[in-house]
Formats: C-alpha cells, sequence, structure tokens
C-alpha cells in the first residue's frame, strides 16, 4: 500500500533498528533503518522473539533447504544440538507477517543470513559459517505475499 505522499513503507528486522533481539542478545545497529523507523516509514519486527523464543537463545540454522522448504515442511530449524525450532520460527513469521500488512510495508530491510531474516543466503544448517542459496522463513513468507525483500547490505548501496 502507498502512502498518501507516495512514499514506501517498510517491516525491518529488529535487530537493525536497535534493538538487542539477536540469539546472542546483541543488535545489528543501522542507521539508516533507525531513521525508517523514527520518520514512521518502518516497522520493526523480531520474529524468532515474536515465536516465542528466549532471548539470548541458542543459535539455530535451516537444515535441508531456506525458508520456502520450512513453509512446505520440507526443512527444519534446528539447533546445533538437534533442538527442532520449526514450529517457533513459523509462528513468528506469521505473527511478524501480519504485522508487517497491519502498517502496510509492501517492502522489507531484513537482516542477512539470519534463518529467519536471511534474504538470498542463509546459513546451511552445519554451524561451520558455511551460506547456501536461500532465504529465511520470514523473508520467504513476505515474498509468498508479494513484498519487496533485501538485506541491511543492499539498503545501504541504494543511494
Ligand atoms: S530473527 Fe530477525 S529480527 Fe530477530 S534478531 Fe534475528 S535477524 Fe534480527
Amino acid at each position: 500500500m502507498a502512502r498518501p505522499n507516495g512514499g514506501e513503507r517498510y517491516v525491518v528486522s529488529a535487530c537493525l533498528a536497535g534493538a538487542r533481539s539477536r540469539f546472542d542478545g546483541t543488535s545489528k545497529r543501522s542507521a539508516r533503518v533507525e531513521r525508517l523507523v523514527r520518520d514512521g516509514e518502518a516497522i520493526p519486527v523480531c520474529p524468532e522473539q515474536l515465536g516465542g523464543l528466549p532471548t539470548p537463545r541458542p543459535a539455530a540454522e535451516i537444515a535441508g533447504g531456506g525458508g520456502a522448504a520450512v513453509l512446505a515442511d520440507r526443512a527444519r530449524v534446528l539447533t546445533a544440538n538437534g533442538s527442532d525450532l520449526t514450529a517457533n520460527f513459523l509462528r513468528g513469521a506469521e505473527e511478524a507477517a501480519a504485522l508487517a500488512e497491519l502498517f502496510g510495508a509492501t517492502s522489507a530491510i531484513l537482516k542477512s543470513r539470519s534463518p529467519s531474516c536471511g534474504c538470498g543466503a542463509v546459513y546451511d544448517g552445519s554451524f561451520k559459517d558455511r551460506v547456501v542459496d536461500g532465504d529465511g522463513v520470514l523473508t520467504a513468507l513476505l515474498r509468498r505475499k508479494g513484498l519487496k525483500v533485501m538485506t541491511e547490505e543492499e539498503f545501504e548501496k541504494i543511494g
């Protein structure tokens, strides 16, 4: 939905807006993303917290594909010790997508390589810093709903 002034509305990863929501209790603050929120052009969400996971929490990766495969029940989100967090990730993605829709977001700026927010590349489930093509679970859901999605790294390159 375009705003009356023609501006775009965004949903953004909460950790990019300064929330210490990451698995290790840190943020990945981006001054440009914070400005979008301050100006009322973006809503911050953390799908993993919305899915009921604590902070800090164990790191998790998608095993067997990307977010689209998780949505299709063909891949799981696991911690290094094998705990299955797939249900939390699915619930959090649905909650975050609902808030994005309520806000009227048509684009998303999401934290790169996260199993929820990754866009185009995610860790491969080996917990060895290896990356494969694919999206996080929220990213896959937002794409399915027709939103344009970019990483914070891509956003920083836009004039
Ligand atoms: S789930 Fe997304 S918003 Fe939440 S901490 Fe991870 S990358 Fe940031």
